[in-house]
């Protein structure tokens, strides 16, 4: 049998894509190297309310898989701090093993096939509108009219097809913890130079757990990529304070660079990180992964219906381009230092971009906190 399309890649993005083709009346295939739904998770889940907003199956995810925050409460490197409010604004925090378990099951009910433990290897095809081959690593080749690369940051499928793959990388670790004190309701993120430069830290009860992470730049060649969470954990010690041991462990790269040049060619495209599609400004890349990954499973059933033009020619125009946020991050590296930070966050001007980058929608946000008051 021959697939319209193999999605490389079960998470946010492979799901998103190949439950829209499949609901599209595509005949979809998903394979991901991991062994099962919710294993070997990478990261911390926490999902934006534009997400929730704009892609209208989130809001039936079961109630006990997700925890509403509604503030931040974000730290200068002095441990001063400010608290950002948006009326209205949410995060969720999420039981990734299980959301990711729910999402597999809405693609299987929209018709799609997934396969754990199939692992891609290459794929090929002789001419233009030859079947691509699919090669999986039990060397078993599977044959579809499209192939969408969802597989991650360091994308196996853009290689393969000779795409662009992402250099600049953020590297985050985070625990999760049975018992932390901590005031809940608040996503703490943590300003520091030296233990997170380039990114923060942060510690929020989460969904049964409080995840506890740091994420640091990644410098080519050098031991830059060291994650220092006790050195963090001592720092937020009677702010952000776990007990115990952790339960698991999760850390991974994420991909800071924006978009990437070349994300598709005929009869193949890439989503989600594979793409870049990472804010360079926050490092969130969950509702990125999820709306281009659903409009990517939306245009590749139309085109395999006959209805548009191959996607890879017009789509990627469409994905997001992050110019002000790749200048937001710029501008983050170049007066990252401890004491600017200190005085910056004393400042409005330093506040109001703060909320525009937590808060993303134009809400009427709102201040407190001792930041501002010295
Ligand atoms: C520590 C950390 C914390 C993060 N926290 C957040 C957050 O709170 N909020 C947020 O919005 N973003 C966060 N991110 C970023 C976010 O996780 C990613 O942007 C998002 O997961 C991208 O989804 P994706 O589907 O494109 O790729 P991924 O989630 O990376 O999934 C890729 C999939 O492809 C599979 N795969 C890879 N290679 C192969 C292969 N050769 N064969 C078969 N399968 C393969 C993998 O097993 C995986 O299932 C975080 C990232 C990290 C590392």
């Amino acid at each position: 049998m021959i697939y319209d399309l193999v999605v490389v890649g079960s998470s946010f993005a492979g799901l998103a894509c190949a439950r829209a083709a499949a609901l599209g009346g595509s005949r979809v295939l998903v394979v991901d190297k991991r062994p099962a739904a919710g294993s070997r998770l990478h990261t911390t889940g926490m999902i934006v309310k534009d997400a929730v907003d704009s892609i209208p199956w989130l809001r039936d995810v079961p109630g006990e898989l997700v925890r509403r925050i509604e503030g931040v409460r974000l730290y200068a490197p002095n441990l001063r701090h400010v608290d950002l409010h948006a009326p209205g604004y949410y995060f969720w925090a999420t039981d990734m093993p299980r959301l990711m378990q729910w999402m597999v099951g809405l693609v299987q009910a929209a018709g799609a096939e997934v396969r754990f433990g199939a692992l891609f290897t290459s794929v090929a095809r002789e001419r233009e509108h030859d079947p691509w081959s699919v090669t999986l690593g039990s060397g078993e080749t599977v044959l579809c009219h499209y192939v969408v690369g969802a597989d991650g940051p360091h994308s196996r499928v853009a290689k393969a097809l000779g795409l662009s793959q992402n250099r600049q990388f953020l590297f985050g670790v985070e625990h999760e913890y049975a018992q932390a004190e901590l005031e809940p309701g608040y996503l703490h993120c943590f300003i520091d130079s030296e233990l997170a430069p380039g990114y923060i830290g942060w510690g929020f009860a989460g969904v049964g757990v409080t995840q506890v992470g740091l994420a640091r730049r990644v410098t080519p060649g050098s031991h830059q990529g060291r994650v220092d969470l006790a050195a963090f954990l001592r720092k937020t010690e009677g702010r952000v304070t776990p007990r115990g041991t952790p339960v698991s462990i999760r850390a991974g790269m994420i991909p800071c660079g924006g978009r990437l040049p070349r994300v598709a060619r005929p009869g193949a495209l890439l989503v989600g990180d594979a793409a870049g599609l990472v804010s360079p400004a926050t490092a969130g890349g969950i509702h990125a992964a999820l709306r281009v990954g659903e409009e990517a499973g939306v245009a590749v059933a139309r085109y395999i219906a006959g209805k548009v033009p191959d996607p890879a020619a017009w789509l990627p125009h469409q994905y997001p381009s992050y110019r002000f946020k790749r200048a937001l991050r710029a501008l983050f590296e170049w007066t990252q230092g401890d004491w600017t930070y200190n005085w910056l966050l004393r400042t409005r001007a330093m506040r109001g971009i703060c909320e525009r980058i937590y808060f993303h929608t134009q809400g009427a946000p709102m201040l407190r906190g001792s930041a501002g008051q010295g």
